[in-house]
């Protein structure tokens, strides 16, 4: 069975997200650690985590999983925000493994007009740098598939290949695939055959193990449209429809389906419903 769950706030404190997720029937949860529009950051105290701890367990949460700040760019030219990016990345992977959390999901950057090989290169030595100061613990960096707009990289598995293939250290790496990103970017996973073309390619560019985590989103834009707007399921471009493959996929059984619809705790439970109700017993 899918593991269904959806973005959740962490207002008064990132305690308070899995019970939130447990009220809108979510079996897991995905947060920001802090607040993704902000450089800075309150240190996270331990009594703090060893309560997001106890209630991820408390509400029955089968995996949380974070998601970065906004601001961070693993593949900025400009020196002075490179260095910015990969502290504050590496910061993140810190709050990540003090709250137990084994998965931090991310956007692999931007080249900024820089040209897309020296970006993807750059954003390999920025994960490997971080993984070094990181030192020990199961935190894995999980690129997010993008719709690609502009200089934006990750649009393609071609490049999320590329980033791995150019890191030193390829253990503790994944990707999540988003499903506006994708179908945006060209992906057509509304239609069984493109959804088995779809995975196929993942698969052999990458190795469906790889695949660590999964965005249900519709989308606002077209088939390859590069337009990053989400819309609630069975509303946008992939309907209802768009997400019967991937729900009833086994080689993703255990894999977290996270929602991060526009309309937020309004909608997540009906969408929740919605989907389980379209998973073949
Ligand atoms: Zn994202
Ligand atoms: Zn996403």
């Amino acid at each position: 069975m899918a593991v269904l769950g959806a973005h959740i706030s962490i207002s008064g404190g990132v305690e308070n997200a899995p019970e939130r997720g447990r009220k809108l029937t979510c079996d897991c949860i995905q947060i920001f650690s802090k607040n993704q529009m902000q450089w800075s950051m309150k240190p996270l105290m331990i009594d703090e985590c060893d309560r997001f701890k106890e209630n991820c367990k408390k509400f029955k949460m089968i995996e949380a999983v974070i998601h970065d700040s906004y601001l961070i760019n693993l593949g900025s030219p400009d020196k002075a925000l490179l260095k910015k990016s990969r502290e504050g990345f590496l910061e993140e992977m810190v709050r990540a493994r003090r709250l137990g959390v084994e998965k931090l999901i991310f956007h692999p950057g931007s080249h900024k007009g820089s040209g897309e090989q020296v970006g993807l290169k750059r954003i390999a030595e920025s994960l490997d740098w971080t993984r070094k100061e990181f030192g020990g613990g199961e935190v894995h960096q999980i690129l997010e598939i993008t719709a690609g707009a502009g200089n934006l990289l990750g649009s393609s598995f071609e490049q999320i290949t590329k980033i791995i293939d150019f890191m030193e250290d390829q253990k503790s790496v994944g990707v999540c695939l988003d499903t506006c990103h994708s179908y945006a970017s060209g992906y057509d996973i509304k239609t069984k055959e493109g959804y088995e073309q779809t995975m196929n390619a993942f698969d052999d560019l990458l190795g469906i193990g790889y695949l660590k985590a999964i965005h249900l989103n519709d989308s606002k834009g077209m088939l390859g449209s590069n337009l990053d707007r989400h819309e609630q399921i069975g509303k946008g471009y992939l309907g209802l429809e768009g997400f019967r493959n991937l729900l009833n996929d086994d080689r993703l059984e255990k894999i977290p389906m996270i929602l991060e619809t526009p309309a937020g705790d309004k909608m997540y439970k009906k969408e929740l419903k919605i989907l389980r109700s379209m998973i073949k017993k």
